[in-house]
């Protein structure tokens, strides 16, 4: 099989304002070019001015959610082909905070990300186990049924990538042990339709354990959330992914 691409991408929730653009700003010009792929995702109202800011580096720009419909009635909600207007190139599709917030299933995980596919987007899709799960020994029935419903049938390397994202482990500062990490990323490679589909972790990386994550067979890159948000934080994880 063709190696995945690695890829190293920041998720900046509901953080940032204009004057924060200027941290991709700074990230670009560390890396003004890269081994591995980087995207940031910021809120909505920055992807225009953040791509805007980025053209012509190595760093690219995504969303955080789209509506599976490419236009129409509804109102507070983002297209895929807005999203793909304004200058993104990925979005993240499924996190656990909007499968919490908003009752998102994997059923509509699949079509935002039928949508996005249609706009010419990367979809990153999301899946990972409760601590509750965990602690039930449900883990790898939870992620691969997560899995198998989330990703559209012509789900590809060229088109899709997937975060192991264990919810106990988002901004809590906890990490699973590497065995546990390994342990579903090997699973995930078994069962997604193109091995060479990018799998990344994501939960709590920071600079301080980017490198022993990165080490982990079949962990292809990460899914950042606090520590994508300063550049100087988020540079030394990308390097650190690109020393692996
Ligand atoms: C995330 O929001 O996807 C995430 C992994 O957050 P954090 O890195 O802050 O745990």
């Amino acid at each position: 099989m063709n190696a995945p691409r690695k890829l190293a991408a920041g998720n900046w929730k509901m953080n940032g304002l204009r004057a924060d653009v200027q941290e991709a700003r700074k990230l670009a010009a560390e890396f003004p070019s890269s081994a591995v792929d980087i995207v940031l995702c910021p809120p909505a109202t920055l992807i225009g001015a953040m791509a805007a800011s980025l053209i012509g580096s190595a760093v690219r720009v995504g969303g955080q959610d789209c509506h599976v419909a490419a236009s129409g009635a509804h109102t507070g909600d983002i297209s895929a082909a807005m999203l793909s207007d304004a200058g993104a190139h990925h979005v993240i599709l499924g996190h656990s905070e909007r499968r919490a917030d908003h009752d998102e299933t994997s059923v509509l995980v699949a079509q935002k990300a039928r949508a996005a596919h249609d706009a010419g987007l990367v979809a990153i899709i999301c899946v990972g186990e409760t601590e509750a799960q965990r602690d039930a020994g449900q883990t790898l029935d939870v992620v691969l049924g997560q899995l198998t419903d989330s990703l559209p049938e012509r789900a590809s390397a060229t088109n899709t990538v997937v975060a192991y994202e264990p919810v106990w482990a988002i901004g809590t500062g906890r990490t699973p042990t590497l065995e546990q990490i390994a342990e579903v990323h090997d699973a995930l490679r078994a069962n997604v339709p193109d091995r060479a589909i990018p799998l990344l972790y994501g939960g709590s990386v920071k600079p301080a354990n980017a490198a022993q994550i990165f080490a982990i067979p079949n962990v292809d890159g990460a899914l950042v959330g606090g520590a994508s948000l300063k550049a100087s934080d988020f540079g030394a994880i990308v390097a650190a992914l690109g020393a692996a």
